[in-house]
Order: C-alpha cells, then structure tokens, then sequence
C-alpha cells in the first residue's frame, strides 16, 4: 500500500464529475486499499477518489461503528428527513461548517470484491455517505452554506492554504507513525 497526496481546495480535480467503475479490478482494489491508508494517515473518516487525484467513483468509510468498508458506484435511492450538523474535509483542513443533511438514507453500491450492497444508514454514518458520495461529482459540503458562512469559511481557508502549495496536502510519515 502507499500513502497518496490530498488534494486541497483549489484543485479543479476536486470539482469534477467522476465515472463509473466498470469492473472492480485489482487496480481498483490497490486504489481502495491506498485510500484507507491515506484517509487513516489523515485521521479522516471518508475519502473520495477525487481527493487523491483519481475520477473512478470511489470512496472508503471507516466511522467506527461498523466495519470499514469502500462504496464504489454509490447511489443513493431513498433520502428522508433532515438534520444539520457540523462537517470538515480532509480537502479543506481546519475550515467546519454546519450543514443541512437527510437524517437517513439509504444506499447501493458495490463492495471491495464488487458485490452489490445496500446501506441504510442514519446519524454520522448517514452524513459520511451524503458528504463523500457528493465529493464523487464534484460537490462540498462548503457549497451548503449560507452566504456568511461560506464567506468567513474561505477567508479562514485563504490563510491555511498557504501551507498547500500546489493544492497538495502531503502526509508526513510522522502523522503515519501517530496513528499507529
Ligand atoms: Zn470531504
């Protein structure tokens, strides 16, 4: 496995549709298991292929609660309810915005092996899902909020995205080595 780079806001590539998985290869699998390690590396609990410079609709989720697992082709066939709550992004580090979400939805996608799977989810796990499936065509969760709010949230990114340059977040083997 290796350690991808983060992509920060600023890269286009965050903003782009991404495609369908055709067959759930062993390149794919390699592409999965690397973004869990990236995503623990960074201490998140979702990563969506953009984020690592990759268009396959992809994402990996790991919120504690429930076995890690990848979401490939995700979709989500029934949205009810709605709750806010705050969310950050590993593409966007120390920016948080309360957001708008369904309170439950649930989701088919394929799995690491692809096996269809469906995912009926509430509370973070529902929001992980709703967040990371939007990251996979070109959407973030700064773009839920208010005018203010997204106003004072790209002021305090203007400030950190100086420590990206390039739109690169690179993970240090330090951050590896904490986590373990
Ligand atoms: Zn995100």
């Amino acid at each position: 496995m290796s350690l991808l780079d983060v992509r920060v806001l600023g890269d286009p590539i965050l903003r782009q549709e991404t495609t369908p998985v055709a067959a759930v290869t062993d390149a794919v699998r390699r592409l999965v298991d690397d973004m869990f390690e990236t995503m623990y590396a960074a201490k998140g609990i979702g990563l969506a292929a953009p984020q690592v410079g990759r268009l396959e609709r992809v994402a990996v989720i790991d919120v504690g609660e429930r076995e890690p697992f990848a979401i490939i082709n995700p979709e989500v066939v029934l949205a009810e309810g709605s709750i806010k709550g705050e969310e950050g992004c590993l593409s966007i580090p120390e920016v948080y915005g309360d957001v708008e979400r369904a309170s439950r939805v649930v989701v088919r996608a394929l799995d690491r092996d692809g096996k269809p799977m469906e995912i009926d989810a509430t509370e973070i796990l529902s929001r992980c899902l709703q967040h990371e499936i939007d990251h996979l065509h070109g959407k973030l969760f700064i773009d839920y909020l208010g005018t203010f709010r997204r106003r004072s949230a790209l002021a305090k990114w203007a400030k950190e995205r100086e420590k990206y340059p390039g739109n690169m977040r690179k993970l240090s083997p330090a951050e590896v080595a904490s986590h373990h």
